[in-house]
């Protein structure tokens, strides 16, 4: 087994991972940073651009305002006024880093030339990589954590695979979880393949409570051709652009949205994909650009569509409504902190800011501002903790407590030859079918039922090699969220923000102003609900 030690962990290289790393490092920590690819790739921060923080037009009231509105009653106060208030100084921290930022709309996006069409995420993430890549932050790519290690009542490090197969314990003071949501669950969705939920999975299991997982927010179109792969269809949307229905009807116009797609894209994403998502019951729905002149289609996004082998001039194609991006996740507090000391959480694991509703832009000011947070927190933390007590190496106890969880997760030698990858494929086609943008009591009971028998296969699968471990870990880690999201909506009878019920469509004050809370009792999920925090 190989063994490690420092004195702050990093899972995950997104934003909110690579901003805390380097704020631990500036703060003369060491820091490890481990991520399931090379440092960086895989991670949905790679597709985003736009940062909503108060700019010369658009004031911390009004985003205050703005946040609060989308998140109808659910956010976490005091966690919205930490993200509105150390919003601008998180944008100058990532100027300072080499990020070309330009105010636009109600905040910022990483800028390049107009022709361009290099996604601005890949921008933003390979700046900071070659950062990290300057700093004394050790990289550790390619490896898939499976546990978070946790002693009396405290993390000491994390446990996981190298994608050659061997095993490797990290010990370490301070944690910090950084692992992005779980998009990928969904068979449409628009995140990377491998976001899979593994953070709230990994809190899950070391006894942490995770909130509000049945909301999740939509995105209203992506590209749904067949044969080619699934992807956001970035605004801005030129003013020539149709949405059609199979009979050629305008459904823009039908929403009442054709003059402002571009604004209604930020504000009401919810309305707009349980619309599409019902229409595309009806039948195939396109987005039509043949209208738009040449000219535009040298500028990005258009340019970047235009590179596809796709003729994305000449005829109109299918879009769908996608999962987007998960609200819910472990709870921190102002400091990054979770309830499981040593363990700190930034960016889109984490819960609180966002309510029942993201609003556009917030995700990537979050990764910034409470990844910056989250640094600094755990390296005063470690910092006091290792005050004489440090450790060179995992402690003997340690290691063998690991070596024989190691031999439990590679032994498994009977089972079905069920294929992984198509039980996974099997969860996400229920994941889309059930807890999709339009819930129901009859259909959550029946995807609850459907996932129990998919839940006794997937216990039967043999890993006979690596490979399958890993899947397998997918598969249990997809199927314990999935359980969630479909109990918990089963539970939360209103309709609110991203969240709808078709048996409960309107918002219910009264008795719903309340936070899911979801934890495991000896293995069994547990749901209750308490009253939001204000
Ligand atoms: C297409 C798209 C466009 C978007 N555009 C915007 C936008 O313009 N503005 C905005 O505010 N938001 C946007 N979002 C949302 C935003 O991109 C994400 O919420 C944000 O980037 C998440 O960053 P993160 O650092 O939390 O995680 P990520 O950037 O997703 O990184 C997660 C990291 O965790 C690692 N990891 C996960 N599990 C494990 C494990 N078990 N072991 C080891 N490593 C692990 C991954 O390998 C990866 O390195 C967009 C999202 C998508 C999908």
């Amino acid at each position: 087994m190989e063994e490690l030690s420092t004195d702050l962990l990093i899972i995950g290289s997104g934003l909110a991972g690579i901003l805390s790393a380097l704020e631990a490092e500036r703060l003369g920590l060491n820091v490890l940073m481990v991520g399931k690819f090379t440092i960086g790739m895989g991670t949905n921060t790679a597709f985003a651009s736009t940062f909503t923080v108060a700019n010369s037009r658009f004031s911390e009231k009004d985003h205050l305002r703005a946040t609060l509105e989308s998140g109808k009653g659910l956010n976490h106060l005091k966690l919205v006024k930490t993200l509105i208030e150390n919003g601008p100084d998180a944008m100058k921290r990532l100027r300072d880093y080499g990020i070309p930022l330009i105010e636009k709309g109600m905040g910022y996006t990483v800028d390049r030339p107009e022709d361009s069409s290099q996604l601005p995420g890949v921008l933003l993430i390979k700046t900071l990589v070659e950062r990290l890549r300057n700093s004394s932050v050790r990289l550790l790519p390619g490896l898939i954590i499976f546990d978070l290690v946790v002693e009396e009542g405290e993390v000491r490090g994390a446990f996981g695979f190298l994608k050659d197969g061997k095993p490797c314990l990290i010990q370490s003071t301070s944690v910090i979880l950084a692992t992005g949501g779980a998009g990928a669950i969904y068979r449409r969705n628009d995140n990377q393949k491998s976001i899979l939920g593994d953070g709230y999975a990994l809190a899950l299991r070391a006894s942490l409570p995770i909130f509000d997982i049945e909301f999740v927010q939509f995105y209203p179109f992506v590209l749904a051709e067949p044969r080619l792969s699934t992807f956001i269809l970035l605004p801005p949307y030129p003013k020539e652009i149709r949405l059609i229905n199979e009979k050629g009807e305008n459904l823009l116009e039908k929403l009442g949205i054709e003059e402002n797609i571009n604004w209604a894209i930020m504000t009401q994403r919810d309305r707009l994909s349980i619309a599409l998502y019902e229409a595309s019951q009806q039948g195939d729905v396109y987005f039509d650009l043949t209208h738009v002149p040449d000219e535009k289609w040298n500028y990005y996004p258009l340019n970047f569509l235009k590179k596809s082998k796709f003729p994305f001039q000449e005829r109109p194609f299918l879009v769908s409504p996608a999962i987007h991006f998960f609200m819910g996740g472990t709870e921190i507090d102002e400091k990054g902190k979770t309830t499981l000391p040593g363990l700190f959480g930034a960016g889109e694991v984490a819960w609180g800011i966002h309510g029942a509703n993201r609003l556009g832009g917030n995700a990537l000011t979050e990764c910034a501002v409470f990844g910056i947070i989250a640094g600094h927190s755990a390296a005063e933390y470690a910092r006091t903790k290792d005050n004489g007590e440090k450790q060179s190496t995992p402690s003997e106890v340690l290691k063998r407590r690991w070596e024989r969880k190691v031999k439990g997760y590679i032994k498994r030698k009977r089972g079905t030859f069920d294929h992984p990858r198509d039980l996974l494929k099997g969860l996400k086609d229920l994941a889309w079918k059930y807890a999709g943008p339009i819930r129901e009591k009859g259909s959550l009971e029946e995807g609850l039922d459907r996932l129990a028998s998919i839940e006794k296969r997937i216990e039967r699968v043999y890993s006979a090699t690596l490979k399958d471990l890993f899947k397998k870990r997918d598969l249990e880690n997809v199927a314990l969220l999935l359980k969630a999201i479909l109990k918990g909506s089963l539970l939360r009878m209103e309709s609110r923000g991203s969240f709808f019920r078709k048996d409960f469509p309107d918002q219910d004050d009264q008795n719903w102003m309340k936070n899911t809370c979801y934890h495991l009792e000896k293995g069994e999920l547990q749901i209750t609900h308490r009253p939001c925090y204000q």
